[in-house]
């Protein structure tokens, strides 16, 4: 442990190495290039028995999975506790570089795995190939959408210069357009985080400053957008996906059935969950809807600060009414250097967890300033280490999970944290501004969520026939923002631009990146349904389903847990909850 580190409130690395020039160091990026030539060398030599042939495909997987995640690891952690740290980007660039000569290689071993025609009979007859059944089946089937080698590395190196370079686009204009705010200059970010700003007339300034700013951009930003969408349509045509969003169910190991069932709740619940916003509405002093510039208001009350060890000690304590493990992990992630706590110049912000498999750990940073938030914060990314702790006992390459079930156990601990504590506030104001809190999150991933999946659907849906330009975006924005948000919102002044802010709509590898939120905050919110009934007996089924995540479809692993993913009623139930919550609330709002 790296103690000197510890003691500013940094976290350790001393575990995964000494620093760039440590011997290990070298060692392992050399080992690397080894393993590479050895891909290489394998995909071309994939002839004899097909059992030992899985068997070397295999071991040589397993072995760069765990070292270039260890070497990734280590390299952006230094990078994002430090962006000015000039080594980690030359290194971030070289292995980048490693890994793309391993996209030949990777392409003629799964195209060897698809073509086994016998595969699974193999995969019955062998301990280790079942261990990876779910694994090897799943290469089979996505063999169906993959055109040959060169077709492949024709259309990788296009995207190059295609979805990835307008991505890039919006995302150097969004961070580089100046906006005046109040006589000065500030970014898109500073201006936007105003609305999180006590004072009412800082944040409709902002908003105002924030939609003026936007002017100078829209056009480059709408062909960005226009781009990627018509790239990724005729990349589904190429490979035989009937849709951008089927393309999408695929990666994410789950049925249209399921996300039909979550919408159909999310529907028929919209009308109860919109008034939030009409009574956060009333406590400021707004006449009717709530007005957009209000939307991240807070509502003011004296706050209470935590110390990390404040923070430590409270979340131990919570933890520690439903599972040791999780205490236990809690425990060892505060006192033995998991965590980087505090903001500093150059660290990057926000927070996140790094799962460290190779050491049997994780890594946490967050921006802690010491408000209940924050503490929260932790709470979630101490979720997300306790999804990866109970995948270190699965094979080096069971341990990847999809991203819709990503965000379960992280939200789950949430829930446990905000719960407990709305539970106890016996105070109504202290309650109210709780459950506000809570609310805010639970209901940005219905209602917001809920408005950029039906724009992101109409996009798609029309960009064959027409290229939009600004005005229609934002009209077709708005028509979306209305079906989420309903009355609750004051329309007199909308954010149509939306589309232009948010980097999830400019991703031509990742279409649709908004339901997996809502899928993963009401899976967690289910979960907790259970919980509450069952009480301690459901832990042990929460665990096996955290562990189910990484080699079953979401289907399969909500059945490990107990829970029927395509059942309309499930989605209800976690719905319901939140529809309950809305009332209290707006009894504690009169
Ligand atoms: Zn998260």
């Amino acid at each position: 442990m790296d103690t000197e580190k510890m003691k500013k409130g940094e976290w350790s690395l001393a575990e995964l190495y000494g620093g760039y020039d440590d011997p290990k160091f070298t060692a392992d990026a050399a080992e690397l290039d080894r393993l590479i030539e050895r891909s290489d060398e394998l995909s071309k030599a994939l002839s004899g028995d097909p059992r030992e042939n899985l068997h070397r495909i295999l071991d040589l997987w397993e072995q760069l999975t765990e070292l270039s995640s260890k070497l990734m690891l280590y390299v952006s952690l230094r990078q994002s506790a430090c962006t000015t740290d000039e080594k980690a980007s030359s290194l971030m660039d070289q292995f980048s570089g490693k890994f793309s000569r391993l996209a030949a290689p990777e392409t003629l071993i799964k195209q060897y795995i698809a073509g086994l025609e016998d595969l699974d009979a193999l995969i019955e007859a062998d301990g280790l190939l079942k261990e990876y059944g779910f694994m090897l089946r799943n290469i089979k089937e996505d063999a169906r959408y993959l055109l040959d080698a060169r077709c492949e590395e024709i259309i990788s190196l296009y995207e190059n210069s295609g979805s990835s370079a307008w991505s890039n686009l919006q995302s150097y204009l969004t961070s580089t357009v100046p906006v005046k705010y109040r006589g000065e200059t500030i970014t898109l970010s500073d201006v936007r985080n105003l609305a999180y700003d006590p004072d009412p007339q800082v944040r409709k300034d902002a908003f105002h400053a924030e939609i003026d700013c936007y002017d100078r951009i829209k056009d480059a930003v709408a062909f960005s957008l226009n781009s990627i969408k018509l790239e990724v349509l005729n990349r589904c045509r190429l490979k035989g996906f009937e849709s951008p969003l089927a393309e999408t169910l695929h990666a994410s190991r789950m049925t249209a059935a399921t996300l039909d069932a979550l919408l159909a709740a999310i529907r028929e619940y919209l009308p109860r969950l919109q008034p939030f916003y009409r009574y956060k509405a009333k406590l400021l002093g707004h006449a009717g809807g709530l007005p957009w510039y209000d939307l991240f208001a807070p509502l003011a009350a004296e706050e209470e600060k935590y110390t990390k060890e404040d923070a430590r000690n409270y979340l131990i304590e919570r933890f520690s009414a439903f599972d040791g493990e999780l205490t236990e992990m809690v425990r060892t992630a505060f006192d033995e250097g998991w965590i980087d706590f505090y903001p500093r110049e150059g660290k990057v912000g926000g927070a996140f967890c790094a799962e460290a498999f190779p050491i049997r750990a994780s890594r946490i940073l967050t921006n802690f300033a010491g408000s209940f938030n924050d503490v929260v914060t932790l709470a979630h990314e101490l979720g997300h280490a306790f999804h990866n702790l109970n995948l270190y006992d699965n094979r080096p390459l069971n341990r990847d999970y999809s991203m819709p079930v990503a965000e379960t156990a992280s939200t789950f601990n949430e829930v446990l944290v905000m719960n407990d504590a709305i539970r106890k506030a016996s105070d109504p104001v202290k309650r109210r501004s709780l459950m506000h809190e809570q609310l805010s999150g639970d209901l940005q991933i219905i209602c917001d969520i809920y408005s950029r999946f039906r724009f992101e659907s109409a996009v798609f849906e029309n960009r064959d026939e027409s290229f939009m330009f600004p005005p229609q975006l934002c009209e077709m924005m708005l028509k979306a923002q209305k079906e989420g948000y309903g009355d609750g919102l004051d329309w007199t002044e909308p954010h149509t631009y939306m589309w232009l802010c948010k980097s999830h709509y400019y991703s031509g590898g990742l279409s649709f990146y908004n339901w997996p939120y809502a899928f993963g905050g009401m899976l967690a919110r289910g979960l907790y349904a259970c919980y509450e009934r069952e009480g301690a007996a459901f832990v042990p089924r929460y665990k096996r389903f955290l562990k189910a995540t990484a080699v079953m479809t979401a289907e399969d692993a909500g059945k490990v847990a107990g829970i029927d993913l395509t059942d309309v009623n499930f989605w209800r139930s976690g719905l319901e909850g939140l529809a309950k919550e809305v009332e209290e609330f707006g009894e504690l709002c009169r």
